[in-house]
């Protein structure tokens, strides 16, 4: 139809009324890029699946991309690209502009760690004829959900004598998993009388881990098999666990999901999906005017606590050190700076329409999610972006072509949640939550559509490089 035969209300209409656009009615040359994109993404889900995997496998990333350790008060200069390595944990990399670092920061904000079972200080015992690892689960999790799957360990155990001794078993397709019982259906009743949240409580979720006695006269000697052979392959013993650092996780790998394998299933999108576009953006990053900083923060599943999480000091003495070393006033850099809290958003879901405002949710394939605010009720606990800061990351993402929608987690009295957002905005810097939706969040499989991973990317990179 001509601009000709359109009546007045039509072009009215398209001049006047909103209409979000998918990635394929946006940019439908891009779906090749945008698969070809998520390769490299599925390799760092399966090499980055807690905080301290996530850590050392983006510094490697960085390593070859010419960056280098930085310290706490070194001297910087434009062009040089660092990383802040914090405790193996969380780390930040920046690369120092060539304006004026008065004029301030462009900063994005993701987190590498993800709901999990973490391992209890004192946490092998034998009942039944099995030897059990009890645990204690981290963030936010539906507990039924995490029975009855493949689980692998990962992480370190300090030694008695200071030896760090790192730890994955479950990974590889010869290796033993862990495994959480759950009760057969034939006798749930009492199970299924629960509610929901009730079905499995939290002392239930202890990992399977042997049936094999050392000897048949020795009392407890399945568990003593079992520390038999952790002291075998890591020289531990019982009282080591004291001082490890050990997480339960899905033993799953990325994989593509649906005939047209627009889709990737993976453990812990929330929050790698944000983490490894900023990573991408900032390695392919050269010279920029402005100093770039991309923060790969962990704690925030359990509230940003704690000296890796984006509650530390760290954050701001990294800012207070590059000011100083460049003769700049720390308070200004920062009230001038600008941030991304970059988390995933809940992806609609038709079934579960009930909890989802359709006109306020992110669509899957329709791009990143902006949400202007997060919280609970009335906007409780929440970093409320100003509409002028939406203003111009919202030109950001028009100007480069970047596939964005905003939303709200749900329907307003439906639940809640918060980001690291307001850890940032309340050192006075304008920040927003900017996003990839998901699909069943926090479960041990969680699904994202490739398109809105690339678009992702995109953002960041045009925000690191926005006039
Ligand atoms: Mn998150
Ligand atoms: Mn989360």
């Amino acid at each position: 139809m001509s601009e000709k035969e359109k009546s007045a209300g039509e072009l009215l209409k398209e001049k006047l009324v909103y209409k979000k656009k998918s990635a394929f009615e946006k940019c439908p040359d891009e779906k090749e890029a945008a698969f070809d994109y998520c390769e490299g993404y599925k390799k760092f889900l399966d090499n980055a699946k807690t905080e301290r995997d996530a850590t050392a496998y983006s510094i490697k990333l960085a390593k070859e991309a010419g960056f280098v350790e930085y310290k706490l008060g070194m001297k910087v200069a434009p062009g040089d690209k660092f990383y802040y390595d914090n405790r193996g944990k969380s780390v930040y990399f920046f690369i120092i502009g060539s304006e004026d670092l008065e004029n301030g920061m462009a900063i994005t904000a993701a987190h590498i760690d993800s709901p999990r079972l973490d391992i209890k200080a004192n946490p092998v015992y034998e009942a039944g004829g099995m030897a059990f690892i009890k645990t204690h689960y981290y963030g936010g999790i539906k507990k039924y959900q995490w029975t009855a799957i493949p689980l692998a360990l990962h992480g370190v155990v300090t030694l008695a004598d200071g030896k760090k001794v790192d730890v994955i078993l479950g990974e590889d397709d010869d290796d033993p998993l862990f495994y959480v019982n759950d009760i057969l259906p034939h006798l749930a009743r009492d199970q299924y009388a629960k509610s929901v949240g009730d079905a499995i409580d939290g002392e239930q979720l202890n990992l399977l881990s042997g049936s094999v006695p050392f000897d048949t006269e020795t009392s407890e000697a399945i568990k003593l098999n079992l520390l038999k052979l952790l002291n075998d392959k890591y020289g531990m013993t019982e009282y080591d666990f004291q001082s490890a650092e050990l997480c339960a996780v899905p033993s799953y790998k990325a994989r593509d999901v649906g005939l047209d394998r627009s889709l990737i299933a993976a453990y812990g999108h929330d929050d790698k999906v944000c983490a490894y576009p900023e990573i991408t953006a900032i390695l392919g990053l050269q010279n920029p005017k402005k100093t770039v900083m991309s923060i790969l923060a962990d704690k925030e599943e359990t509230g940003s606590n704690g000296n890796t999480g984006m509650k530390t000091s760290a954050f701001c003495d990294i800012i207070a050190d590059i000011s100083a070393s460049l003769g700049k006033n720390e308070r200004i850099v920062r009230s001038n700076s600008i941030c991304l809290s970059a988390d995933v958003a809940a992806a609609f879901d038709p079934n579960f329409a009930g909890a989802y405002e359709i006109n306020n949710s992110a669509l899957i394939n329709s791009g990143i999610a902006l949400c202007k605010y997060t919280g609970a009720r009335g906007k409780s606990d929440t970093n409320d972006a100003s509409g002028e800061y939406v203003a111009k990351i919202r030109k950001i993402f028009d100007d480069n072509n970047v596939v964005w929608q905003s939303c709200e987690l749900g329907k307003v009295d439906q639940g809640g949640g918060g980001t690291v957002a307001k850890f940032i905005s309340e050192k006075n810097i304008d920040t927003v939550d900017v996003g990839v939706p998901v699909i069943s969040m926090h479960a041990p499989y969680e699904v994202v559509a490739k398109l809105d991973v690339y678009n992702m990317h995109k953002a960041v990179a045009a925000f690191y490089t926005a006039e």
